[in-house]
């Protein structure tokens, strides 16, 4: 392609020259003693030596330039790719993939790691942040997700990542069903990730809590240890754990299996927002919750 380019340009040089002789050659014609520039050698007076000297700079130009051009293959590229093999039609719900199993011989338990929201979800942001950013809680809940699936993979603990898939929207009803459907020797626990917001624009409001199934005990013991790793590793404030009779979190009281739902900070408190965009707050975060795993893993329920 790149030679094409030259060759175009070295076309357009030599025709630039020829375009200078002819023009030029009226001068040689006005001469009146070509005898003057008539070189002693007895080459043709009429020959612009300027001009050619112009084509041999140029070629000398290119000649150092080509080496750094990658070889012409023998076959160049097709102009037009083979066409790409015709993809199935996307499929309207969202299937679970297979979650690869590691090494799970270490483990009581597996652990059901939902990120709570899809790109499709509307709200579930902060606002405009000053930095020209914004907070996006399904990017959040993903994010603690998979560096938490990082952890639990070099651990050997059993997890199942209920909801992979990105472009859903809260997806609720596929978040209990793939989680109470999912086979497995072990007894299940469910793990909702989140972050929280309060009414308004911004909230004064920030800190951790830890919700459950009203009046499960095990729930109640599980967001407990949670809450505790959550709180330690932040050091942010702790709201402690919770539960309500009523509107309860659709997970929390529809998946067949203790459950919980860690909420992480408030996205729309302007200070910690910008907490929890920073790596090092979030590896915190993820690493409470395998704290939390690896308590419950060592000491049971
Ligand atoms: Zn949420």
């Amino acid at each position: 392609m790149l030679r094409k380019i030259l060759d175009a340009i070295l076309g357009y040089f030599r025709w630039l020259v020829s375009k200078k002789e002819i023009e030029e050659e009226p001068v040689v014609i006005r001469d009146p003693d070509p005898e003057d520039a008539k070189p002693q050698d007895g080459s043709d007076p009429t020959a612009d030596s300027t001009s050619v000297e112009v084509i041999t700079d140029l070629e000398e130009v290119l000649k150092d330039t080509l080496p750094e051009v990658a070889p012409i293959p023998e076959t160049r590229e097709e102009p037009f790719p083979e066409p790409a093999p015709t993809l199935p039609p996307p499929t309207p719900e969202p299937t679970a993939p297979e979650t690869p199993s590691p090494s799970t011989n270490q483990s009581k338990y597996l652990w059901c790691l939902d990120n709570g929201h899809g790109k499709l979800t509307p709200g579930k942001r902060s606002p405009k942040l000053k930095n020209g950013t914004q907070f996006f809680e399904y990017e959040f809940n993903r994010d603690i997700v998979k560096r938490i699936i990082k952890s639990l993979d070099s651990l050997g603990i059993a997890y199942y990542n209920v909801v992979p898939d990105v472009h859903v929207d809260n997806f609720l009803q596929g978040r209990v069903l793939r989680a109470n459907n999912h086979p497995s020797q072990m007894k299940k626990i469910f793990v909702s990730i989140h972050s929280n917001a309060g009414p308004g624009r911004w909230t004064p409001a920030s800190g951790v809590e830890t919700w459950f199934f009203y009046r499960s005990k095990t729930g109640a013991k599980i967001a407990a240890v949670f809450q505790k790793h959550i709180v330690e590793k932040t050091k942010w404030i702790n709201r402690g754990i919770k539960s309500r009779p009523r509107e309860q979190f659709y997970v929390l009281k529809n998946t067949s299996m203790p459950a919980i739902l860690t909420e992480n900070g408030f996205f729309n408190n302007e200070t910690q927002v910008y907490e929890l965009m920073k790596p090092e707050v979030r590896q915190k975060i993820a690493d409470a919750h395998v704290a939390a795993i690896l308590e419950i893993e060592e000491k049971g329920l």
